[in-house]
């Protein structure tokens, strides 16, 4: 079995995984801020969070990922303020779209999905901690981390802290401070908007502190690996690390994950670009969940990934290529017997596939194995070499694949009900095909050609797929 080697961004290596607990990996993933619906980049990244602890279960590790929903910060008390809602209320209905969103790329829920604001307790005794060592101070009300306490600080991101000027903000909060590098682990009430009262005072945490209090609950003082965007690693992840191995003095997490941007026809995604895109948005334009998910699995994540019209329709034709691949291997009469190349064939395929992942997941080399195996098993079924007794184990293989990819599965039109987005049209019930098909067959067997035809464009204009198989057998599906 190949050694499964991640990036680590903090020694900017390629490391052997060592879970701290044998046979368990612990994973902390930066959830989203619940203020508004997750946009494409934010879902590259949690694609390859699901890439990740799909195929640590396909080794038979267990997995234990906690992923934190933002649900308090300046943005979402302000807007739950003016609206004159509560925060709960605010932040239900994007929580509720996050999820089935996710829902809809086929992500797995991890373990543990857990909102800020159930644990404030949890980040107070945690700056209690910090205050207890003399690592805070406060101003105004609010408490600050005093990262000259911390002389590791940097030391994630490689950031030169010595050389940092005053003045330049490293943070959002409008705080006064000591020094411009300190940051806020608990803010100051502001008038007519929510606060909780606490041993340390009234106010509300920082947003750094709720992502060290909730790791470190559910997963220990050291986790296996902290995943999250690329752009978290300053100042996010580096405050994480400052407030977590201050308070413990332990390595506070032994691999860092950081996934890549996802750029837009080869621009930055922005608002003010009009390039900006939510996933119902690219459904509402006719895209299937399974395309975006194909999509932003075959780049590998620390390459950057640009979204394309041109890229979406491969990433459909991909998809679709793997389907019609199992509906001929399910479907099709094939020589009795068994070819054992065939067997040594699926065999490195299953290799090339886990070889492909196990190196920091390399997701293209995974499906390169993939389609290079369909690529072989269609021109041995057109050569007759492919025999009955072949096809359980292509079966096997591809179901283990697609246990990681999660694509095989024609369920875009259904994932899409399930959101409230009609496919376009009214879609030909299976029975209704039969039926068509079989009225196709008598067609031809009469030579009534013009009628044959005529059935076969009203079956492609309803979005069917018909082929005539060598066997003179027919196949078709849903496009
Ligand atoms: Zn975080």
């Amino acid at each position: 079995m190949n050694e499964i080697r991640l990036h680590n961004t903090m020694t900017n290596r390629l490391e052997v995984l060592e879970p701290v607990h044998k046979g368990e990996v612990r994973i902390y993933t930066c959830g989203p801020t619940v203020y508004d619906f997750a946009h494409i980049g934010n879902f590259r990244t949690f694609v390859f969070q699901d890439v990740l602890r799909r195929f640590l279960r396909s080794r038979g590790l267990r997995v234990m990922q906690v992923m934190n929903l933002t649900d308090v910060d300046d943005r979402i008390i302000a807007n739950a303020a003016a609206a004159g809602v509560s925060i709960r209320d605010y932040t239900e209905k994007y929580i509720e779209a996050f999820l089935a969103d996710m829902n809809t790329l086929h992500l797995e829920m991890p373990e543990e999905v857990v909102r800020a604001t159930d644990h404030i307790p949890d980040m107070v005794s945690l700056i209690e901690r910090l205050q207890a060592k003399g690592m805070t101070y406060a101003s105004d009300g609010s408490i600050y981390y005093r990262i000259a306490k911390f002389p590791a600080y940097g030391k994630l991101s490689k950031i030169d802290v010595a050389g940092m000027k005053s003045g330049v903000r490293v943070d959002t909060d409008r705080y006064e401070k000591d020094d411009v590098r300190d940051f806020a682990l608990w803010k100051a009430p502001k008038p007519g908007e929510h606060f909780w009262k606490t041993e340390i005072g009234p106010g509300r945490p920082g947003w750094h502190i709720e992502c060290s209090a909730m790791a470190m609950k559910y997963l220990g003082d050291t986790i296996d690996i902290h995943t999250g965007g690329v752009d978290l690693t300053f100042p996010h992840h580096e405050n994480e690390i400052a407030q977590s191995e201050g308070a413990t003095g332990h390595t506070f997490v032994r691999m860092w994950l950081h996934a890549e941007h996802l750029i837009i026809e080869g621009e930055k995604m922005s608002k003010s670009l009009g390039n900006f895109f939510t996933l119902r948005d690219l459904f509402a334009k006719g895209q299937k969940p399974s395309t975006i998910r194909f999509l932003l699995l075959s780049v590998p994540y620390r390459r950057q990934l640009n979204f394309t019209a041109d890229s979406l329709k491969q990433a459909e034709n991909s998809v679709e290529r793997l389907r019609n691949f199992m509906v001929r291997v399910k479907t099709e009469q094939f020589p009795a017997g068994s070819n054992p190349e065939m067997g040594k064939r699926v065999e490195k395929a299953e290799n090339d596939f886990d070889a492909g992942l196990a190196d920091d997941l390399n997701t293209a080399v995974a499906l390169a194995a993939v389609f290079d195996l369909v690529r072989d098993v269609n021109t041995a079924m057109d050569r007759r070499e492919f025999r009955q007794q072949d096809a359980p184990r292509l079966v096997a293989t591809m179901e283990k694949f697609d246990a990681i990819l999660a694509m095989l599965v024609d369920d875009d039109a259904e994932k899409l009900r399930n959101l409230g987005i009609a496919p376009e049209k009214p879609r030909l019930e299976a029975a209704e095909v039969e039926a068509l098909i079989e009225e196709r067959n008598a067609a031809k067997k009469r030579r009534d050609f013009k009628r044959s035809d005529q059935i076969r464009q009203q079956l492609t204009d309803s979005g069917i797929i018909v082929e005539d198989t060598k066997d003179g057998s027919v196949r078709w599906k849903y496009k």
